[in-house]
Formats: C-alpha cells, sequence, structure tokens
C-alpha cells in the first residue's frame, strides 16, 4: 500500500490523515483523492491557505486503501466493496474494512456472516489493509485530524458509529462540519447533511472514525461523496471533476480549522 506524505520539513510534525476507497466500489472517492492530490501540488506555494498549512503540519494521503478490492471491482465485480480476504470454512471471500477496526468491534451494525458485505471479521484489525494504516498512525503518534473519504450519500459524519451516544466534542464537531459543508456547497449548491454516523444514518461498529477519535484524534470526520442515489456507485465520470472540486473547499475547511486549533 502507497501513502503520499506531504511535508515541507520537520519531524513528525501535526498530521492530518486522510484515506480514500476503503470501500472499493465507491470508485468517486479514489478518484476524488487523485484529484485533491494534484490539487495540494498546484497550491501549494500559490493558496496562501494550502502553503501555511503546509508550512506546520504534515498530510498524509492514502488514495487506493483497499487495493485488492479495488482491483476486482476492475476485473470481475464492479459492486465488491470488502477486502479479498480467504475466510477459512466458508466459501465468501472478504472482510468489510470499515468494521473491522477496534473501536465497538463485532457490535450492533456489523455482521458476523462472512457472505455479508458488512462482515466484521475474526478479530479487531485482521485485514491487513485496516493494520497497515493502525500502525502507520500509532508509530507516528501525532495525527491531529483522521478523515475517511466514502461514496455515497452527500454526508459529513463524525463519531460514533458503534453508539448513538455524543461524543464529548459533539459540538465542536457539529460545528466544524456544518461550516465545512457551507464552503463545499458554495461551489455547485450540493446539499450535504451532517452528523453523527449512528444519528444520520445507522448504527455502524468497527469504523475506523470511531477507532481514531477513540485514540485521541480529535478531529474525526467521514465524508459520503455524490449523489443521493440517482446513479449511486455508477456516477458519471464527468462528475469527478466537480465532486473533487467541492469536497477540496470543504476538506480545506477542515484542515484549516484542524491548523488553527493545536490541542
Ligand atoms: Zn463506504
Amino acid at each position: 500500500m502507497y501513502v503520499l506524505k506531504f511535508s515541507t520539513g520537520g519531524n513528525k510534525r501535526p498530521a492530518i490523515w486522510i484515506d480514500a476507497g476503503i470501500h472499493s466500489r465507491e470508485w468517486v472517492s479514489t478518484a476524488s483523492a487523485v484529484w485533491m492530490f494534484h490539487l495540494i501540488d498546484v497550491n501549494y506555494g500559490v493558496d496562501p491557505s494550502v502553503t501555511s498549512l503546509l508550512g506546520q503540519m504534515d498530510v498524509y494521503l492514502s488514495i487506493v486503501t483497499n487495493p485488492d478490492g479495488y482491483a476486482f471491482t476492475h476485473t470481475s465485480d464492479r459492486m465488491w466493496r470488502k477486502t479479498r480476504s480467504v475466510n477459512p470454512g466458508s466459501v465468501c471471500r472478504g472482510v468489510d474494512p470499515n468494521r473491522n477496526w477496534d473501536a465497538g468491534f463485532g457490535g450492533p451494525g456489523a455482521s458476523k456472516n462472512p457472505c455479508s458485505d458488512s462482515y466484521h471479521g475474526p478479530l479487531a484489525h485482521s485485514e491487513i489493509e485496516v493494520k497497515n494504516v493502525v500502525d502507520l498512525v500509532q508509530s507516528h503518534g501525532n495525527f491531529k485530524a483522521f478523515i475517511s473519504i466514502h461514496a455515497y450519500s452527500q454526508l459529513l459524519m463524525y463519531p460514533y458509529g458503534y453508539s448513538c451516544t455524543s461524543v464529548p466534542h459533539q459540538a465542536e464537531l457539529d460545528s466544524v462540519g456544518r461550516s465545512a459543508v457551507q464552503a463545499l456547497s458554495s461551489l455547485y449548491g450540493t446539499t450535504y447533511k451532517v452528523g453523527s454516523i449512528c444519528k444520520i444514518i445507522y448504527q455502524a461498529s468497527g469504523g475506523s472514525i470511531d477507532w481514531s477519535y477513540d485514540v485521541g484524534i480529535k478531529y474525526s470526520f467521514a465524508f459520503e461523496l455524490r449523489d443521493t442515489g440517482r446513479y449511486g456507485f455508477l456516477l458519471p465520470a464527468n462528475q469527478i471533476i466537480p465532486t473533487a472540486s467541492e469536497t477540496w473547499l470543504g476538506l480545506k475547511h477542515i484542515m484549516e480549522y484542524v491548523r488553527d486549533h493545536p490541542y
């Protein structure tokens, strides 16, 4: 697995984690991450906001966070969501890599059936894709934001998914989320809803941003990009750059906020 690191120096500066494509069929997530990589690149030294961000923080971007699943969506099954792990004793393959994190693992909203699309796996962090991210984030030790990019539904979410109890920073995360969505919508008027995973979609345990929040990364968010279901996972290619461009504005708002609110 490859992760892009944007850095202008320093040793283990406070950092921002962004991952895309952990669910392999969510192609606009992966594609948008490529375009946002480009935007970070061309805006450094040009856009004062990006320049100042990278003057103080590092940004890590994982574009293809489920490589085996992503390859499988190209060769065999466009709607494949999970990893490609072999499940001993089952003919079905794969684990849902967003039910596999050590955060309410195995609880409500995850399946113990290996044939289910939301199979949580044999144990937390059983999936190498998840384990690699966990190891990188923990050995780094100075991540201040953790942002996962999914599709679709047009949502910006914060923890928790495994519980409908509000997190201690609920008010702040909600307010950052609302401003981010306002920035996002300013480009094409795309509407987003903001809320905790549990309250805005459904209870789901073992998710990445619940794990990151519980290990102390306060600014943990998950995006669900376009659309709201007309095309769903099969969003037309001509919407990639518009989706990435608007998402970038929301993402940039979060990154600026994190830069300006050290903790
Ligand atoms: Zn997803």
